[in-house]
């Protein structure tokens, strides 16, 4: 590990200041993913900002019927809250879905939205990958594809982002709150938040340089049976090679977002008018453009019949 140096932020502003101002700069709270990172030299930032004394980890009801969950809420507190649970029960089954309890303690809303990818190459410093080293090349292009997007990807790089937690956010249309390093505030629905790849894959999403994420807001609850269903390779500590967020409503209406198949968690919103039509029909919509290669194609197929479980259940019948 490289030599770095810390601080211990006293407001989110302080913070967002500091990040804007230190070259090389990180914000740092659970860990889980950046320490990792910096063990293996991936991540090599000159400079740590605290922020777990900043007081964002508060669960508070909005004035809309929302809620608006601090930044700083562990993976386990908001998977557990009451209001979660009973109103929002995608986002808790995700959370659920998602690393181990050892690393839920710990880790944090904000930091669970902004993991990187699980690419391998990605992780290995002996192999060109450009979203580590921009415009060293991509391994894994021709290279274990298996894990890999099948859609939205890039002549770049074909990562997906590993995140349960923001797949059931783009479902529930979730907002990002933060706080820039000039202390302006903005607010960022979930849907604008991801990037995809193209000629930049370093960069994951829409933050500028120093900015911080201080919330992310849920708008009132959507009712209906809400359902995260994660296809992996093994039954915990995976993570996903498709997972489908579902919300169906008992109209046969509803809500689709797909994991593990993008940069980003994968919604068309266009595709949930087919979902009275049946599961083929959304995921032909939501995969259109579906470029997998020959290790990855399964995942075309596996998307759509997990959502067709899904929808068979939410019917009391069997597809
Ligand atoms: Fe790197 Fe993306 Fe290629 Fe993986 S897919 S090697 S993360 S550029």
């Amino acid at each position: 590990m490289k030599p770095f140096t810390y601080e211990r932020a006293r407001t989110p502003a302080e913070a967002a200041a500091s990040a804007g101002r230190v070259q090389g700069a990180r914000f740092i709270a659970g860990g889980t993913n950046l320490i990792d990172l910096m063990k293996i030299e991936v991540e090599t930032p000159a400079h740590l900002i605290d922020v777990n004394g900043l007081g964002l980890d508060r669960i508070e009801a909005t004035p809309d019927g929302g809620l608006r969950i601090g930044a700083l809420a562990r993976n386990t507190d908001l998977a557990a809250d009451e209001r979660i649970r009973r109103d929002y029960a995608i986002l808790s089954r995700a959370i659920l879905a998602g690393a181990s309890g050892q690393i839920r303690n710990r880790a944090t809303t904000a930091g669970n939205l902004l993991q990187r990818t699980r690419c391998p190459y990605y992780y290995d410093t002996n192999q060109p990958c450009n979203k580590r080293v921009p415009g060293s090349g991509c391994s894994a292009i021709g290279g274990v594809t298996r894990q890999l997007a099948v859609i939205g990807a890039s002549d770049a790089c074909i990562a997906t982002h590993p995140s349960d937690m923001a797949v059931a956010m783009r479902v529930l249309d979730a907002s990002v709150e933060t706080v820039r390093a000039d202390s302006t505030t903005r607010v960022i629905p979930i849907a604008d938040f991801y990037r995809l790849p193209g000629n930049t894959p370093h960069i994951d999403n829409s933050l500028e340089p120093g900015e911080l994420i201080t919330a992310v807001t849920l708008p009132k609850p959507v009712g209906g049976r809400q359902v995260y269903r994660k296809v992996r390779d093994r039954a915990s500590f995976a993570f996903a090679l498709v997972s489908v967020a579902a919300v169906v409503q008992p109209d046969g209406s509803g809500r689709v977002a797909l994991g593990g198949v993008a940069h980003r968690p994968w919604r068309i919103e266009a595709a949930e008018a087919e979902m009275p039509e049946g599961a083929k029909r959304v995921a032909d919509r939501l995969l259109a453009d579906a470029r997998p290669t020959s290790e990855n194609a399964f995942k075309l197929a596996l998307a759509q019949r997990t959502l067709s479980s899904i929808l068979a259940e939410s019917e009391g019948t069997t597809r």
